[in-house]
């Protein structure tokens, strides 16, 4: 389909992979093949080996390109092999400045393994742009950002930092998860490279591990593809068809779970036992006027702060809807306890310095029905005061 004006609720499905042009059929076929045969080994085809290229790999990675308005299109086997992968576009003693409140499997890649490679990097609260410019140096290769970030969902100005990084001959990437090209298309923004893990929204489903790069800098385009293969960290078939096809009803799971989050935050922000909320939708929100700018709405990921952790144990132990887990981003809620979870490695101070404290849960809505989760929160909630009651107060 040619025409770039209609929404993204049509384009995302009716791309290049409508149908299958030697079938017909309009399913992406799953090309459960390692290898292809070569007809004539002085001009062999298009596929070789499964590494280097698959059919339905490919077909997910034009997809995710066309979405995101970038060039070149990659499927990595999970969001950490498209985020490791992508460093190792980096060499020794580069340097990398880096949101503070990245996700952890990204700190623990940066601050542990690339460090062991002489990659060095600066972590910085990126919703500051004085801190970002003051911490490019001169072998700053690649500026980190995270936004809306996990779990407070800080917001950092994309266009800003892009622009800070490309006055210094820096790459910006960006760790799209949370919004998606549904919400937010950062290369339009003057990013160079965005990436995702497409195991949350994007699949949906909380079925398929998986990860996807976009680019639409030449340098970038050229690189990454043979680093890709170099190190093999590919999508398989199977599940570069399970994400395509989770694809397909990325814009109305997301609008329905981002109206739901909207409603549920209001509900929180009201009750007198919920301390804190943190949804980009409030206008209390710090970067709520960024965010509205460069993002076409809020999402469905919000955060919320009990008490204490005796607080937030009742309320788990009560709660019935939501599954509690890590991840997020699927049909069903999900309900995740940050301090003993996602942030669990991080030292104590490091953890509370980032406002992540024993009463902070993080909800990711699903496609339940919003009323249905407030009435299940509100009980839940009810417990938490007949264990103060019990207490004393
Ligand atoms: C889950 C997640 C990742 C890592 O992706 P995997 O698919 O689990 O490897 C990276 N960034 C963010 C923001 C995530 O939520």
């Amino acid at each position: 389909m040619t025409d770039h004006s209609y929404s993204f609720q049509t384009r995302v499905l009716h791309g290049n992979h409508k149908f299958d042009p030697t079938t017909g059929a309009v399913s992406v076929p799953i090309q459960q093949a390692s290898t292809f045969h070569q007809a004539d080994f002085d001009n062999p085809g298009k596929y070789d080996y499964s590494r280097s290229g698959n059919p339905t790999r490919e077909a997910l990675e034009e997809e995710i390109a066309r979405l995101e308005g970038g060039d070149k299109g990659l499927a990595f086997a999970s969001g950490m092999a498209a985020i490791s992968t992508s460093f190792m576009m980096l060499s020794k003693n580069d340097h990398v400045v880096i949101t503070e409140d990245v996700y952890g499997g990204t700190f623990r890649l940066v601050h542990e393994v690339l460090h062991r490679f002489g990659i060095e990097h600066t972590f910085v609260d990126m919703t500051d742009l004085h801190a970002v410019a003051t911490a490019i140096q001169p072998n700053t290769k690649v500026v980190y950002i995270e936004t809306p970030a996990n779990p407070l969902l800080n917001i950092t100005d994309i266009s800003a930092v892009a622009k800070l990084a490309k006055a210094h001959g820096c790459y910006t990437f960006v760790d799209n998860t949370f919004m998606t090209p549904a919400l937010q298309r950062p290369l339009e923004l003057g990013a160079d490279l965005v990436l995702h893990s497409a195991t949350k929204f994007i699949a949906g489903h909380s079925d398929v591990v998986a990860g996807l790069a976009v680019t639409n800098h030449p340098e970038i385009a050229e690189q990454l593809p043979y680093l890709q293969n170099a190190f093999g960290s590919i999508l398989g078939p199977h599940d570069s068809w399970l994400v395509l096809r989770g694809l397909k009803t990325l814009d109305c799971r997301l609008k329905q779970s981002t109206e739901s989050a909207i409603k549920i935050t209001r509900y929180l922000d009201d009750h007198p036992l919920v301390e804190e909320v943190y949804h980009p939708s409030l206008t209390t929100h710090p970067g709520y006027s960024t965010h509205n700018y460069q993002a076409d709405g809020p999402g469905a990921v919000l955060s919320f702060r009990l008490k204490d952790a005796a607080a937030v144990r009742e309320f788990s132990k009560h709660v019935e809807i939501p599954v509690f887990a890590v991840s997020l981003g699927a049909v069903e809620s999900i309900l995740s306890y940050p301090a003993k979870m996602s942030h669990a490695s991080m030292p104590e101070l490091e953890r509370l310095k980032r406002g992540i404290t024993d009463g902070l849960l993080r909800l990711s809505v699903g496609l339940e029905k919003p009323e249905d989760i407030i009435k299940d929160f509100d009980r839940a909630l009810q417990q938490i005061n007949s264990l103060e009651v019990e207490l004393g107060g």
